[in-house]
């Protein structure tokens, strides 16, 4: 199993890697999903599941527990995080997750989005989709929550609308560990379909606030130790906010400024398609606050 680096190179491979003691992180290779994966004196704890890799997880997963796990957290709705809630549930595991995000789960299920979405998009699975219904978390809380398991604490925290309207983290204050969820990417571009840039760029003074030694980001590689991870989202978030703005002077609309914007010095990031799509949302949330 390979031991986190200073900073892992990015890489275009899946893998279990291992933080510290007894807490692993499944990292998604050319920036998909990470899950969390944390050992307790009772059963593992699982964070967030897709099942279009559960096959590469689990057997990641043997490799460093015999146990099944006992407990699911939810970061937030998104299909990359929750789709195989339940196969974990058929197993007996507990389920948390935020009120918001159920919501979402069922918005989606209702408006027909929630599978289709997908069709196409994971071609190995697309047989398991036809079936495939949203199973939302058990328990479900609203701004905080915190869980005692095998001889570890666990707190289930609200932040804001920021990339989906149920963000929220995970956060061990023993080990100082922080699962961000989608809060937080690393070289990777965002995704904001649903979400709120606004709010999102004052949530990093709040995930600031955490003492983390280790942040784990939803998408992306492992980041060096400490705080970097949040100045280069921010930075990045900035830039974009900068040349969305100055490009809608410009070019007069949304759709026309997002053209125009390149953000060249991120294109090494994963995902770096998603640059003009995120300008697009950035203009038209730009163009709204100029209204009020
Ligand atoms: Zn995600």
């Amino acid at each position: 199993m390979p031991k986190i680096q200073k900073e892992s190179a990015p890489s275009k491979k899946s893998g279990f890697v291992k933080i510290q003691d007894g807490i692993h992180v499944y990292v998604g290779g050319s920036g998909s999903t990470n899950f969390g994966l944390i050992l307790t004196k009772e059963k593992p704890v699982v964070i967030d599941n897709d099942i279009r890799c559960r096959k590469e997880f689990t057997t990641g997963m043997k490799k460093i527990t015999r146990k099944q796990p006992g407990i699911l957290f939810n970061t937030h709705h998104n299909f990359d995080h929750t789709s195989d809630n339940g196969y974990y549930h058929k197993m007996g595991v507990m389920s948390f997750g935020n009120s918001f995000a159920v919501e979402e789960m069922y918005r989606e299920e209702s408006e027909g989005i929630w599978v289709n979405q997908m069709v196409g998009r994971g071609p190995k699975v697309d047989h398991l989709l036809k079936t495939l219904k949203v199973d939302p978390p058990k328990v479900i809380f609203e701004n905080l929550l915190t869980v005692e398991y095998g001889g570890r604490i666990f707190q289930l925290i609200y932040i804001d609308h920021c990339h989906t309207k149920g963000d929220s983290v995970i956060w061990m204050p023993k080990e100082k560990v922080l699962f961000a969820g989608d809060l937080l990417t690393y070289k990777t571009h965002p995704v904001n379909r649903l979400g709120n840039f606004h709010n999102w760029i004052s949530a990093f003074k709040i995930l600031e606030e955490f003492p983390a030694k280790h942040i784990i980001p939803g998408h992306g590689p492992m980041p060096p130790t400490g705080k970097k991870i949040i100045q280069d989202n921010k930075k990045m978030f900035l830039k974009l906010k900068n040349e969305t703005s100055r490009a809608l002077k410009k070019y007069g609309t949304p759709v026309k400024a997002a053209e125009n914007v390149y953000l060249k010095e991120y294109e090494k990031w994963f995902r770096y398609p998603l640059v003009q799509a995120n300008a697009h949302k950035m203009a038209q949330e730009i163009k709204r606050t100029k209204k009020k």
